[in-house]
């Protein structure tokens, strides 16, 4: 397409060969050509190339309205925000309009006004695609107003025509028209306010105040909502869920491996301002197992479920606790040990329901979760049969201190002589870098500890391994 940013009337607009399409069309057409320029449609969403994507793309290929379901923390918001990606650069219209009329179609009537009166000198302006989003996120206060609008009773006494639309006061979602306006949580909107959106996605008029105003708008809808809350009886007025033409049933990610990716993308950087840092692989796994295990477990609240975030936010403070101690301890490189997973408990408590709530139960939950993940992850690296040397030297009253506050070198003073250990270590970590052996050692050791192989006491808040 030639250069359209000099164009600034509409008989410029009408010189340039401009052809106004739908939203819907506009959609669908570049879905369709980031399709064949094989081009990722919504990039940094993980896991759902198989499942969730391919129905979206159906869907704005179908040009439907889509309600996507699922438990929280599973992008819904995200998937939305990006469909901003599927719109052109820029789009003319109006300029000064409330509702973005069209150049060529205006709606409202200040636009017409201006039209019949200017004709072709009519300015326009060009709308980038970030603007052509809007989003709420549903709660029972919000009334008609936000959402679709009302009439400003100060024009109405000015004497103009309840029909005129000039009197109308338009809400979010007429202020997104020839947009995308998503609705998070769809289920908390009043009945009253369901109504109301569904007359304007399929009668195409807004009723307000006992007054019907006809208002064609250009928008595609896209809504969000919990499972249970989406299907229990009542909380969505039968017409508006016949209105959304595709349902589409998000998940969490159902491998350890995209668990680990998200959390490796999404965690909050920083510019290098501190000691290096390096997280051993089966770290970043005990992390997701912890998560995927919470999603499995009875104690815990599934129907309200178990986000991303969770992941996310213990990666980062398993991180940080490294971090601090290296910080404090003057060492070179933060790597993460089997000691600093209880500072998760901060990062995932207030992220979980309970079945029955009860604080003390709550942290007892969280502790098994990371026992069974240690245990999990550990048993996919080791047979514990196969470290019998270890143990043996165990047998010969050796007890070995761990804590998160310990430095590397004094694990290496410690263990790195128990048999076995510098071999085992190798397996998993380069044993020549103290910090990451420091990391491996308490691996091992708790893993055998949770095998039933070793004890483990604690004094004086630091852990010790013994038989
Ligand atoms: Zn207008």
């Amino acid at each position: 397409m030639p250069k359209k940013s000099g164009v600034k009337t509409i008989g410029e607009l009408k010189r340039f060969g401009y052809e106004p399409v739908s939203i819907r069309a506009e959609m669908r057409r570049n879905l369709i050509s980031m399709i064949q320029n094989k081009k990722e449609l919504f990039p940094g969403i993980i896991g759902y190339d198989d499942t969730v994507i391919p129905q979206i793309a159906n869907a704005i290929i179908s040009g439907q309205d889509i309600i996507f379901l699922g438990e929280r923390g599973q992008a819904k918001s995200r998937i939305m925000r990006l469909m901003v990606n599927l719109l052109d650069e820029k789009i003319p219209v109006i300029k000064g309009c409330e509702i973005n009329d069209n150049p060529f179609a205006p709606m409202c009537r200040q636009c017409r006004d201006k039209v019949a009166a200017q004709g072709d000198a009519v300015e326009i302006a060009w709308l980038s695609r970030q603007d052509r989003y809007g989003e709420k996120l549903a709660t029972p206060d919000i009334v008609m107003t936000d959402l679709i609008g009302d009439i400003d009773p100060i024009k109405v006494a000015e004497g103009r025509y309840l029909s005129d639309e000039l009197t109308i006061h338009y809400g979010l979602i007429p202020r997104t028209n020839r947009g995308i306006f998503c609705i998070n949580e769809l289920p908390d909107l009043t009945d009253r306010i369901q109504v109301g959106l569904f007359n304007l996605m399929e009668e195409k008029d807004i009723q307000i105040r006992g007054y019907r105003v006809r208002l064609p708008l250009d928008i595609i809808l896209f809504a969000s909502a919990n499972p249970e809350d989406y299907t229990s009886r009542g909380r969505i007025i039968t017409p508006l869920k016949d209105r959304y033409g595709s349902q589409i049933r998000t998940h969490y990610p159902k491998t350890i491996e995209d668990e680990i990716r998200i959390m490796k993308m999404e965690h909050r950087q920083f510019p290098n301002d501190g000691p290096d840092t390096y997280v051993p692989r089966y770290m970043a796994e005990i992390i997701a197992e912890v998560t995927h295990l919470a999603r499995k477990s009875i104690n815990i609240n599934q129907s309200s479920g178990v986000s991303l975030r969770v992941s996310i936010a213990n990666y980062e403070t398993l991180l940080s606790n490294a971090v601090r101690r290296a910080v404090i301890l003057g060492e070179r490189l933060a790597v993460p040990r089997i000691s600093d997973l209880p500072y998760i408990h901060a990062s995932t408590i207030g992220k979980i329901e309970l079945e029955n709530f009860d604080s003390v139960k709550e942290s007892r939950v969280i502790d098994g979760l990371i026992r069974q993940a240690v245990l999990n992850i550990f048993n996919r690296y080791y047979q514990p049969n196969k470290l019998k040397e270890i143990v043996a030297d165990f047998n010969g009253g050796l007890t070995v201190e761990v804590s998160d506050e310990m430095t590397a070198r004094l694990y290496l003073q410690n263990t790195a002589r128990i048999s076995g250990m510098a071999d085992a270590v190798k397996e998993i970590n380069s044993p020549e870098n103290p910090e990451a052996f420091a990391s491996a050692v308490e691996f091992i050791l708790e893993g055998l500890h949770l095998n039933k192989r070793l004890n483990k006491t604690e004094i004086e808040s630091k852990m010790v391994y013994l038989r």
